[in-house]
């Protein structure tokens, strides 16, 4: 998607460790024209897939899945991450390492809003290493419910979760995938 990957050019900021920061339009202050914009690409990449829901995790995901949503006509559940203790009964929950924030956590979603036979695409802002995605998908066909696509807005193409998630077979979207980032600050994208 070339608006975003110009948004990204501009206003995105590589730090250590190959983080890169959007935090001028997505994950802090939000650029809400964007967004419709992102929720519009999802809805031409998805809607043959008859999605009866969409699945986020908190916090950055939601703002984008909410967009997205209303193009499709379709509920938003955004499941919680939570410390890794006593996890009630009436939940569905995975396990998720996030190496970005080095810490492993659960992620829940009440077993009243996932229920079997349900589509689901999953929406999320970033691909790295898959894990998040990963857990997403795994806590999905917990519930008995398919998880038929999951649409990201930036993925990092140089990190493995992208094949990992490719490898699932489910049908992967990434808006933009950035092949590079040097310390200079120059970003580099796959086409
Ligand atoms: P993964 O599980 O794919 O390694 O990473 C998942 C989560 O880590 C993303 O949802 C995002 O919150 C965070 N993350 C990973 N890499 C980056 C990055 O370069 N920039 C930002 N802002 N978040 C990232």
């Amino acid at each position: 998607m070339l608006l975003l990957e110009e948004r990204i050019r501009r206003d995105g900021k590589v730090f250590p460790g190959n983080i890169l920061k959007v935090d001028s339009f997505l994950n802090h202050q939000i650029d809400v024209r964007l967004l419709e914009q992102i929720g519009e690409e999802f809805y031409r990449l998805f809607s043959a897939d008859r999605i009866d829901k969409i699945l986020t995790i908190e916090a950055s995901g939601i703002g984008i899945a909410c967009i997205a949503a209303q193009r499709f006509g379709v509920p938003v559940v955004f499941a919680k991450k939570t410390q890794t203790k006593n996890i009630a009964a009436d939940v569905y929950t995975a396990r998720v390492e996030s190496f970005t924030h080095g810490k492993v956590y659960d992620v829940i979603v009440s077993k009243e809003f996932l229920h079997a036979g349900e589509r689901i695409l999953i929406i999320d802002d970033f691909l790295a290493k898959g894990q998040a995605l990963l857990g997403l998908i795994r806590l999905v066909r917990s519930a008995g419910a398919e998880p038929v696509g999951a649409g990201i807005v930036i993925e990092k193409g140089f990190q493995d979760g992208g094949d990992l998630v490719r490898q699932t077979g489910i049908h992967l979207e990434s808006l933009a995938i950035v092949e590079s980032m040097d310390d200079d600050g120059t970003i580099r994208f796959r086409h």
